[in-house]
């Protein structure tokens, strides 16, 4: 089957373009009681960007937690909250933030329109109705979650993505002058998402002309910014969001690989975020990815980034098995990664090889 992309459907692009958002949602508010439901990272929370953001009087702004990444109970909670306010549904759900803020405004937005838990949602193409509109506004890049047909949930079993045709946003506004604050390496991590992303999409079998062209324009400019010998300038920041952007797009005519197959194990058990996760995961995957990994650290010493170590130093037999277990579930990016006959190569002795050295 070929994918039907459904890429975002409006994009806003500038350098200040946020201050256009007031337009943008005001065409959406065409009853006089229509209001807004924005989510808001909580680095924001008490900083003066908040008086930029166009709330008004019957609109709801809420400061959001991304201690955890986020949880189908979370976002069961808040669509139960905002229903029992008797407002009806809001015309937009606007999601402010990284990857975490922007896949729990995409998943809300589903959950107003389909009945029961996100998490009976969780896999491809379980979601039946049309969300209400969703915005997505990036304030970090490097996950695509701006562009991509998936919301990546946690739920009580698994950590997976809503996936289908109705999971992308709406609308998109991308204003490079949003990501300037994020703190290293935090911005590295995040970014190295898209470059895992390009490795993994432009190396196995799924490949396709579409995902690559994207790809490799994504790879290209990631290249410049972490290649070169400033790439927190301004420039790079733009660049930074538009490879992000384009590795998002790629990834729906490709498919990740080995490093987020593993990475997924991983933070089912202990809990680190994706960005992290997957550097300490692609660093060991030399065998799958030479040149990729190799380019990874020479980005690494060059912007003075380490990543943590012995993250599985402490844990038991049954831990490691319990990523195993996890990481072989994902059997559509191990055929990418090595073909139909993938569990002849990926046995769990190999997997729990390479975790004992993460
Ligand atoms: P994030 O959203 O978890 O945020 C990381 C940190 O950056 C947070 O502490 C946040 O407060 C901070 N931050 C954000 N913007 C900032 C700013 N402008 N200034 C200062 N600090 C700022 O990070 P992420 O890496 O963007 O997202 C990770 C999440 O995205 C994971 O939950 C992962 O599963 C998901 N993801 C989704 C997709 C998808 O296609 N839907 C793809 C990849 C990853
Ligand atoms: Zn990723």
């Amino acid at each position: 089957m070929f994918r039907n992309l459904k890429p975002v459907g409006r994009i806003l692009y500038g350098r200040n373009s946020f201050d256009q958002l007031g337009d943008v949602l005001g065409e959406l508010r065409i009853e006089k009681d229509s209001f807004v439901l924005f989510l808001v990272d909580e680095y924001f929370d008490g900083k003066d960007f908040l008086k930029r953001i166009p709330v008004q009087e019957q609109d709801i702004l809420k400061i959001i937690d991304i201690t955890d990444e986020p949880k189908t109970k979370t976002v069961d909670a808040m669509v139960a909250e905002i229903k029992g306010l008797g407002k009806g549904n809001p015309v937009s759900v606007v999601g402010i933030g990284g990857g975490s803020v922007m896949d729990y405004a995409k998943a809300i937005r589903l959950m107003f329109t389909n009945e029961g838990s996100s998490v009976l949602y969780q896999g491809l193409d379980f979601i039946k109705n049309k969300g209400i509109h969703c915005t997505v506004i990036p304030t970090i890049s490097g996950t695509g979650a701006e562009v991509s047909m998936t919301t990546v949930l946690t739920g009580p079993l698994k950590k997976l993505g809503i996936k289908g045709n109705f999971t992308a946003a709406d609308q998109l506004v991308l204003d490079p002058e949003l990501i300037s604050t994020v703190p290293e390496p935090q911005r590295f991590y995040t970014a190295m998402d898209c470059y895992i992303h390009n490795i993994e999409a432009l190396n196995g079998y799924r490949r396709t002309q579409m995902g690559d062209s994207l790809g490799q324009e994504s790879l290209r400019i990631f290249r410049d910014i972490y290649l070169g010998n400033d790439s927190r300038s301004p420039e790079n920041e733009e660049k930074l969001m538009i490879a992000s952007y384009l590795g998002g797009l790629s990834l729906t005519y490709s498919e990740v690989g080995a490093c987020h197959a593993m990475s997924y194990g991983l933070a089912t058990v202990t809990d680190i975020h994706h960005g992290v996760g997957n550097c300490i995961v692609f660093n060991q995957l030399e065998e799958f990815y030479p040149e990729g990994v190799k380019e990874f650290k020479e980005m690494m010493r060059i912007n003075n980034i380490d990543i943590p170590h012995g993250v599985t130093a402490g844990c038991t037999p049954e831990e490691i098995d319990k990523m195993i277990d996890v990481s072989l579930t994902l059997v559509f990016m191990w055929a990418h990664v090595c073909g139909p006959d993938w569990q002849k190569i990926i046995t769990r002795d190999k997997l729990r090889g390479l975790y004992m050295k993460m």
